[in-house]
């Protein structure tokens, strides 16, 4: 897997959707105390296809969390 989140990851979910492949996946939700939803992702090593899409689509990630590994 040629791809990873970085700690910048702002937790915000806009990514799990927009992955392809439904490479990138929630390890934890919790909503905070404003009652917004804030979601740990990772990229799941069994389902990335390393297609680099989510690199070379910077709007997905607001944060540009995403990068290559
Ligand atoms: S490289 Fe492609 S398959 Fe892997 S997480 Fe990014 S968009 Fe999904
Ligand atoms: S789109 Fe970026 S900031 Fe939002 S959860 Fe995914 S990696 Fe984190």
């Amino acid at each position: 897997m040629a791809y990873k989140i970085t700690d910048s990851c702002l937790k915000c979910g806009i990514c799990i959707d927009e992955c392809p492949e439904g490479a990138i996946v929630v390890d934890e939700q919790v909503t905070d105390f404003d009652g917004l939803n804030l979601y740990t992702t990772r990229i799941d090593p069994d389902k990335c296809t390393d297609c680099g899409v989510c690199v070379s689509h910077e709007w997905w990630c607001p944060a540009k969390a995403i990068v290559k590994a």
